[in-house]
């Protein structure tokens, strides 16, 4: 299959993720984090009868209690199974007894090991076994994103293909499918958490803050990626 940009710009979520479940079936993975972007895919698939498509997620063994709780609605109320995908025991193990709980507040390089141990390696493991990925990515979400294609080579995972349904879609337009179709949302965000990622490593944010200032925020804003979009982020 050649994968022809332009024939993607045109298309709306809903038809990229119809197209996505009947070209690669469960082969094709909708990574999630349950943020909000990911739970108005995850209500458009369930709408779309539920897959074939598998759902994963990583747990990086630091995530929110409110975190697992919208796990367990979506798994209740979609009923769609959920793929999860741990960090590698040994490498966690060998991390805790050298460097400690909070390692990754003393450095840039030691966050990105934690990251890299918890998030990244795992997300490589989960697409190794997969042809193509689903992303909430949104060209709004940074200047890095703005050029997002809805579908082309994943270039950071070669052959992959990397589908970005909601790439065009505005923040706005999130807030007004979530209130129309009544779909679930983790607890963080009505306490002023927009981004939420893992519990030690994000914090809620000021009014007219960025939306992503709540992570990692001691650190420089050029430095705030985990490695899971490494040219998109
Ligand atoms: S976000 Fe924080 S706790 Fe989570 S993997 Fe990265 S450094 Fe570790």
């Amino acid at each position: 299959m050649t994968l022809q940009a332009a024939n993607f710009e045109q298309k709306s979520a809903e038809e990229l993720l119809r197209w996505s479940m009947d070209e690669y079936g469960a082969d094709a993975g909708l990574a999630s984090s349950f943020g909000v972007e990911d739970m108005v895919l995850i209500d458009m698939v369930a709408k779309l009868g539920g897959g074939p498509i598998t759902l994963f997620t990583l747990d990086t063994g630091r995530l929110h209690e409110e975190t697992y709780e919208i796990m367990e609605r979506v798994r209740a109320a979609y009923g769609l199974e959920i793929k999860t995908y741990f960090p590698d025991r040994d490498q966690v193990e060998r991390l805790v007894r050298e460097k400690g709980f909070f390692s990754f507040r003393e450095s840039v390089d030691n966050r990105k090991e934690c990251c890299r141990i918890r998030k990244v390696e795992p997300l490589a493991r989960a697409l190794g076994e997969l042809k193509a990925w689903v992303t909430g990515l949104r060209r709004e979400q940074g200047i890095t994103r703005t050029d997002i294609p809805k579908v082309a080579e994943d270039r950071d995972h070669p052959p992959l293909i990397k589908i970005n349904p909601l790439a065009d879609w505005t923040q706005e337009q999130i807030h007004a499918y979530i209130k129309k179709h009544d779909v679930p949302i983790n607890a963080l965000h009505k306490k002023n958490y927009p981004s939420i990622g893992c519990a030690p490593c994000t914090r809620p944010v000021e009014r007219g803050e960025d939306v992503r200032a709540g992570r990692w925020w001691w650190e420089n804003p050029e430095h705030k990626e985990c490695g899971l979009h490494p040219t998109d982020r």
